[in-house]
């Protein structure tokens, strides 16, 4: 069977993209104001693929000024947290329903592979979306025994922030959207998300099951455009009350910048350079492909893709043969092939930067284990996935995070749980990190020790909406997912009543 017999494209899906798509303000599908629109990519060939309205600062301005009035005079925040709930979840009911079109819109728009949407991208968002609908009616306060002279009656409110800006990325369009969305809904805030403007398509179309879900106008406005103008007229707004942004560690820090203007609250969720510990009594076996899925698993482009490989110097040669030999069956191709196992990286600039730092890395003395090249002739953005040692700690494949598919190998030299944790540590982002050994006792001292977000101890990559997600040191602001995110959406009210 040739690519073409293979393919078959949701009707929907296909339906969906073959029309310019809209903003979504105040219940209303509407042009950007200045009528402009900008195409989106099909990154395994380089092809338009849509139109979409971009929106600008106007835009922004008339979508947080809907956001302000469903806020401050619509029935959202006064609903019952049931009926909240209840409207959460029937949108999770909807895009289980719409499963297989969101599934292939993110394939098409983000490259990849619709077998991996089906199974992550799609069930992870429908999940995040239940999970805070469940949260909606348990968001509590306490009540506080005091100490002040006389007697008095204590307690907290949670109250909704309020008008919240949120800004998401694209390397899981959709699921970014419902980290974002479900636990501002679940609070009672209402909110202006700016979708990516490499990967718009699916939270476009999430857009358009709000209505349907009876979530009121205003609640949800949807904004595609570029960051430098509409998402920075967001985070810069100061009818925003709090900002909530997933991208790189740079833009975080312009996020803060434009946040200071009103003082709105901010969470960031930003980069990684997250290390894979391999110690010597580690389950080879397991490891091998777990080092090999911790940074292949969606072509690299996570925050938290292991990119740095530390493996005990015992087993350094086997692990490496290993984890190259993985790299080396990946098949590359079209998201939508179902024989695809990695697709193309995003976007042009991505595949620059990519290919740059490999090449960067092999100025600097790095050798080349497998991979390093374009994975493709047609005018798609392939990488193979690449496998680089002889690294050390000054090059910038090993500092900087690459968010592709290129893993950086070193062996452990020393065995002492300090030092390789001192090692783990050597980075200045803190997001994930994950340790492989038949230890548990090394493996909980490690994960004491290792300053990041998560550890995961034999594996990568595990998520659950009920798990809170998010960073030390330049990885981030906040945490995402789990009863902690509702702290990112919450403000505290102390109430005090003399007796
Ligand atoms: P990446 O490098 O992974 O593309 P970015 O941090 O550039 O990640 O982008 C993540 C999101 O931030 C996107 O929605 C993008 O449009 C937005 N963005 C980029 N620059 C800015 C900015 N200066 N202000 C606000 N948002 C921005």
């Amino acid at each position: 069977m040739n690519i073409a017999q293979r393919i078959s494209i949701d009707p929907a899906a296909k339906n969906y993209v073959s029309k310019p798509r809209k903003l979504l303000i105040d219940g209303a599908w509407v042009n950007a104001q200045s009528g402009k629109t900008f195409p989106v990519y099909d990154p395994s060939t380089g092809e338009v693929l849509a139109h979409v309205a971009e929106a600008d600062a106007a835009d922004v301005d008339k979508a947080v000024k809907a956001a302000r009035k469903a806020f401050d005079e619509g029935p959202w925040p006064r609903m019952s947290p049931s009926e909240r709930g209840r409207h959460i979840w029937k949108l999770a009911d909807l895009i289980e329903k719409h499963a297989e079109e969101f599934a292939t819109l993110e394939s098409l728009d983000n490259g990849k592979p619709l077998t991996v949407a089906r199974v992550a991208d799609v069930p992870l968002t429908v999940d995040m979306f239940r999970y805070m609908a469940g949260w909606a009616t348990k968001i509590t306060g306490t009540t506080i025994p005091i100490s002040f002279p006389g007697e008095y009656l204590s307690f907290t409110l949670r109250e909704p922030v309020g008008v919240v800006g949120q800004i998401i990325p694209w390397n899981f369009p959709l699921l970014m959207a419902a980290w974002k969305l479900a636990p501002a809904l679940a609070t009672g805030c209402t909110i202006v998300l700016k979708v990516a403007e490499q990967t718009p398509l699916s939270g476009l179309r999430l857009g358009e099951l709000v209505a349907e879900a009876g979530i009121p106008n205003g609640v949800v406005n949807v904004l595609a455009g570029y960051g430098e103008t509409a998402g920075a007229a967001l985070a810069a707004h100061h009818g925003v009350d709090k900002v909530a942004f997933t991208g790189s560690t740079e833009v975080g820090k312009l996020i803060v910048q434009a946040a200071a203007g009103n003082l709105k609250k901010v969470t960031l969720e930003l980069g990684g350079k997250s290390p894979v510990v391999v110690l010597d009594d580690a389950d080879v076996d397991a490891a091998i492909p777990g080092a090999a899925g911790a940074i292949f698993f969606n072509h690299g482009q996570c925050c938290c893709a292991g990119s740095r490989l530390m493996i005990h110097k015992k087993i350094f040669d086997k692990v490496v043969a290993g984890v190259a030999k993985e790299a080396e069956s990946i098949k590359l191709g079209p998201g939508l092939d179902p024989d695809t196992q990695m697709g193309p990286l995003v976007s042009d600039e991505q595949f620059q930067r990519v290919t740059g730092y490999i090449r960067s890395g092999i100025a600097e003395g790095a050798e080349v284990v497998v991979g390093g090249k374009k994975g493709s002739d047609n005018g798609g953005y392939f990488v193979q996935p690449t496998v680089l040692t002889k690294t050390n700690s000054d090059m910038k494949v090993v500092r900087e995070e690459i968010f592709g598919p290129v893993v950086c190998a070193t062996p452990i030299t020393d065995a002492d749980l300090e030092d390789i944790a001192r090692q783990a540590n050597a980075t200045n982002y803190g997001l994930a990190a994950s340790v492989w050994t038949r230890d548990i006792s090394k493996a909980n001292k490690l994960a004491k020790r290792i300053r990041a977000g998560t550890v995961w101890i034999n594996c990568h990559n595990v998520f659950d909406a009920s798990l809170p997600f998010g960073g030390y040191k330049e990885s981030g602001w906040g945490r995402e997912m789990g009863e902690f995110v509702l702290n990112n959406y919450t403000e505290v009210k102390a109430v005090t009543t003399a007796l």
